[in-house]
């Protein structure tokens, strides 16, 4: 399997769009009537809903199809980690430098991580804590949030 790693960096999909890549990314090659399967009954998804969907993400360069008997199939042209790491970083690049620190511990609290998981983030910040700065400041205007501060 081709993994195209340039197309990952501008991919942006919808909510819905990201629950096929799901599947596509878990079965590796699917065929359209295993994909229309899963989200019917995990979505409760029409089929023709799911066409659309598998026509966009083909027309994004998110996945290639070719046709086997009666069948289209369907793989994924962007990898997995590649896909969730860009979509991330999408997110937190339009926060606040200031305060993704904070939203970013709300976030670990709200998730399921495993004990290795979370022996990697201390590792981690461990690592991390060396080098950080006392504090980071705010980025959104040119001068800083310090304005708002005062006003409030
Ligand atoms: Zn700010």
């Amino acid at each position: 399997m081709v993994i195209n790693m340039e197309a990952t960096v501008k991919l942006e999909i919808s909510d819905a769009e990201w629950e096929v890549m799901r599947i596509v990314w878990t079965l590796g090659e699917s065929n359209s009537r295993q994909i229309t399967e899963i989200l019917a009954d995990k979505m409760g998804w029409k089929s023709a809903t799911v066409k659309t969907l598998l026509g966009r993400l083909v027309k994004k360069q998110a996945l290639t199809t070719r046709k086997d008997g009666n069948a289209f199939i369907y793989t994924p042209l962007v990898a997995e980690q590649d896909a969730m790491d860009s979509a991330t970083r999408a997110l937190f690049g339009h926060l606040c430098q200031m305060k993704v620190g904070q939203t970013l511990a709300d976030l670990i609290d709200d998730l399921t991580l495993s004990k290795a998981n979370i022996a990697d983030l201390q590792a981690q910040l461990a690592e991390k804590a060396k080098t950080a700065p006392e504090t980071v400041a705010c980025d959104c205007l040119p001068d800083g949030c310090d304005v708002m501060k005062q006003e409030a």
